[in-house]
C-alpha cells in the first residue's frame, strides 16, 4: 500500500495505473462500516483507493472539527490489512487555497433535514467530493446509505455535472444491538450509548407498522416520536427515494430518516423501505 499526501502526486500515480479504480472517501477513525465499503470496492475493481480527510468545509462554526477522532496509525493498518492500494492522506493546505471556486448544494434538497440543522454542510461535502473525484478519477465510488441525504446529493452532483463515475450505495453496518456504526459513537458515555438505541427501536416500530399495513406517514411519525422521547429529536422525516414528501409509505420507494442527539452526540439513522 502506498500512502500519498499530495493531491497532484496521487493524480499522477493513478493516471499511470491500468484498470478500474474503486474509491472510498472517508474521514477516518475507520470501523466495520468503512471496511465493508472497502471490501466492496476491492471485489469489483482492479485498484482500491481510500481517502482519509477530515474536511473542514463541511463542519459549521462550533461543530466537532477539532474533536473529530483522528487515528492515523490504526487507520493505516486497517487499510493495509484490507488490501487497499493507495491511501490518500492530504493536509488541509494541500486541498484548499484561498478565494476558491466551490460548489453549492441544491437549494431545496441540500437544505432540508440535515441541511436545515447544518446549513452549508452539504456544500462542503459536495465541494470536497468533487475535488477528490477529480484527483482519483474513480470508476466507482462507494458511500454508505447511513448518510442517505449525502448519497442522494452526490448522485445528483454526478448527474447534474455529467461526471463519469458510478456511485455505489452500501447498506448500513450495525453493532450487534442494532446501533448504526459511526466514528462519532465514541463520543458517547455508557448511558448516552444506551439511550441512542431508542433510534433503532423507533425504526423497528416503523417497520412493524408498515408490515402490518399501517402506511400513513403522520401515524408512523407519531409512534416514532413517542419512542424517541428520551432523546433530543432534530427530525423524523419520511420521504420517497427522490426525497420528496409523501403521505403514505410506498413499499420499495420510501426512506425513513432520523437525526437525534444523545448527550451531545448527533446521530443519524434511516431505513429504506
Ligand atoms: P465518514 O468517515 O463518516 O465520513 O464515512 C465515510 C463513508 O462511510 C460514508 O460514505 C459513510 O456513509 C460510510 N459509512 C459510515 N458509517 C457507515 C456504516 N455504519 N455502514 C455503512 N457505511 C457507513
Amino acid at each position: 500500500m502506498r500512502v500519498v499526501n499530495s493531491p497532484l502526486a496521487l493524480q499522477k500515480l493513478l493516471e499511470e495505473e491500468q484498470g478500474s479504480i474503486g474509491f472510498v472517501p472517508t474521514m477516518g477513525a475507520l470501523h466495520l462500516g468503512h471496511r465493508t465499503l472497502i471490501s466492496a470496492a476491492k471485489n469489483a475493481n482492479d485498484i482500491v483507493v481510500v481517502s482519509i480527510f477530515v474536511n473542514p468545509t463541511q463542519f459549521l462554526e462550533g461543530e466537532d472539527l477539532d474533536a473529530y477522532p483522528r487515528k492515523e496509525e490504526a487507520d493505516k493498518k486497517v487499510c493495509e490489512l484490507s488490501g487497499v492500494d493507495y491511501l490518500f492522506y492530504p493536509t488541509v493546505a494541500s486541498m484548499y487555497g484561498t478565494d476558491e471556486v466551490s460548489l453549492n448544494a441544491p437549494n431545496i434538497r441540500g437544505y432540508i433535514m440535515e441541511g436545515t440543522s447544518r446549513p452549508g454542510h452539504f456544500s462542503g461535502v459536495l465541494t470536497v467530493v468533487n475535488k477528490l473525484f477529480n484527483i482519483v478519477n474513480p470508476t466507482r465510488a462507494y458511500f454508505g446509505k447511513k448518510d442517505a441525504q449525502q448519497v442522494m446529493l452526490i448522485e445528483a452532483m454526478v448527474t447534474n455535472l455529467f461526471m463519469n463515475v458510478e456511485i455505489v450505495a452500501m447498506d448500513t453496518v450495525r453493532e450487534k444491538d442494532g446501533l448504526a456504526m459511526s466514528s462519532r459513537n465514541a463520543y458517547m458515555n455508557e448511558q448516552e450509548r444506551t439511550e441512542a438505541l431508542y433510534i433503532v427501536k423507533s425504526l423497528r416500530v416503523a417497520t412493524q407498522m408498515v408490515m402490518k399495513g399501517a402506511l400513513d406517514i403522520a401515524k408512523i411519525k407519531d409512534e416514532m416520536l413517542h419512542v424517541l422521547k428520551p432523546l433530543e429529536v432534530v427530525y423524523v422525516t419520511i420521504v420517497n427515494r427522490s426525497f420528496e414528501p409523501i403521505d403514505k409509505v410506498e413499499i420499495g420507494n420510501t426512506i425513513i430518516l432520523i437525526e437525534a442527539i444523545s448527550g451531545t452526540t448527533r446521530l443519524l439513522d434511516n431505513i429504506w423501505i
